[in-house]
């Protein structure tokens, strides 16, 4: 066949027509259809990046809860109400609703540091395959004072999401300590409150679903500056806290004795650890957080102090937990090591002693460990066998003083 007569086998142009026609074996293909190829697999590629990974219809509550079971110990009800708020969360993004406008279910986790509350939202977002941006709102402060602008947290979801704007509308975002973001109303300043109402009010902005200007690359705003839009209204907002001495004020509310928590309406009498099972938003509001922002985080949830029991199942049940860690870390050395029992009691009973949580039983391990790391890889040792007395020989060497002491 003459060039001439040669054709494109998609669109049936002519050699003549096109500006490039590309030869394959038995076939030809034209600039034009390259390009509609090219455009064709970039929609689709991108319907792929926002797709959310698990479909929705496949979801259901107890399956996020499932899924939560696996990485998070323990706190049955935050898993629960967390996992209900996440379904509700998802289904009314992927439902457009045009007669009855369904609110979102923002929450907020109540709880005792190293008990959970990241590591839940951290899991949620891990499940869903959507972008998760973790903040601090101790860093944060109204436009113009010195600190971390509001619009920084946008910045961060964006990143998390290789700034695919649809994708970051679409991610959570989890606010820590968001209680000591508290208005105070002891504060002698009779200038605005910097650290507490002004950054709530600003955050409220992000929550209630608005268009926001965001700065690509974070840092302070200036008049020069090209911002991304993204809409916050499908983003879902995770706050968490340890609200200390929240227990005071609701069993004040409760009208309960602060020694035995005994409520002559209950007719029953709660222990100190209970008394958290009763929190609503009344007891939030009274600790410091804005009206309009605990109306924005409808779902309230708590999070409990791990017990013995809790601890010793962190250290080998979740699918990541430490124990398994340290096994795959000595296999890549051929090495088999095995923690017996009385180790791990021994290891968590110290964490509680020193008040380390579950935060500690890293550095415990580690601590335990770290001549064996350093000394095995090469050896030619096959075992090792870690007992309580090989963790409480190591436990009184140096290294876990200063554990100690950095507590
Ligand atoms: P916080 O409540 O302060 O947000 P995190 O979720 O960051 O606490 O927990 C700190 C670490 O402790 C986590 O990375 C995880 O390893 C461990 N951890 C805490 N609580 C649990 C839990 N309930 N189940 C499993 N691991 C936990």
């Amino acid at each position: 066949m003459s060039e001439e007569n040669l054709s494109c086998s998609f669109c049936g142009l002519s050699k003549l027509q096109t500006k490039v026609l590309v030869a394959g074996q038995d076939a030809h293909i034209c600039d034009q259809c390259i390009e509609q190829a090219f455009s064709i697999l970039n929609h689709q590629k991108t319907n792929e990046d926002l797709a959310i990974s698990s479909d929705i219809s496949d979801l259901s509550p107890k399956k996020i809860k499932v899924f939560l079971d696996d990485y998070v110990v323990g706190q049955e009800y935050a898993k629960k109400i967390i996992s209900v708020s996440v379904y509700n969360h998802y289904k009314r993004i992927s439902h457009e609703s045009s007669d009855i406008e369904i609110e979102k279910s923002n929450v907020i986790l109540v709880g005792p540091t190293g008990t959970g509350k990241t590591l839940i939202a951290k899991t949620i977002a891990k499940m869903l395959d959507v972008p998760i941006a973790i903040v601090d709102a101790t860093v944060l402060t109204e436009a113009g004072y010195v600190g971390e602008d509001v619009e920084n947290i946008l910045t961060r979801l964006l990143q998390a999401s290789d700034y695919k704007i649809e994708k970051a509308e679409k991610g959570i975002i989890f606010i820590d300590e968001i209680d000591k973001i508290s208005r105070k109303n002891d504060n002698p300043s009779i200038t605005r409150d910097v650290s507490g109402e002004g950054v709530q009010q600003a955050l409220l902005k992000l929550m209630e679903g608005s268009i926001v200007n965001v700065p690509p690359k974070g840092g302070r705003k200036h008049p020069d500056q090209n911002f991304i839009k993204l809409n916050t209204e499908n983003i879902l907002f995770i706050a968490g806290g340890a609200f200390a001495g929240i227990e005071k004020i609701i069993s004040k509310r409760m009208n309960m004795n602060a020694v035995g928590f005994k409520n002559s309406k209950l007719k029953s009498s709660v222990s100190s650890d209970q008394i958290i099972e009763f929190i609503k938003p009344n007891d939030l509001k009274e600790f410091g957080l804005i009206p309009e922002i605990l109306g924005r985080l409808p779902v309230i949830s708590y999070l409990k102090d791990l017990n013995f029991d809790t601890l010793r199942r962190i250290l080998v049940e979740p699918k990541n937990a430490l124990t398994k860690q340290y096994v795959k870390l000595f296999k890549y050395d051929d090495i088999d090591i095995v923690f017996k029992s009385d180790a791990l009691d021994f290891i968590v009973n110290k964490a509680l002693e020193y008040k380390l949580g579950a935060r500690g039983l890293r550095s415990i391990c580690e601590a335990i460990l770290v001549d064996y790391m350093f000394e095995s890889p090469g050896s030619g040792i096959k075992k090792i066998t870690i007992d309580k007395n090989y963790v409480d020989s190591k436990l009184s060497d140096t290294q876990f003083s200063s554990i100690k002491k950095a507590s």
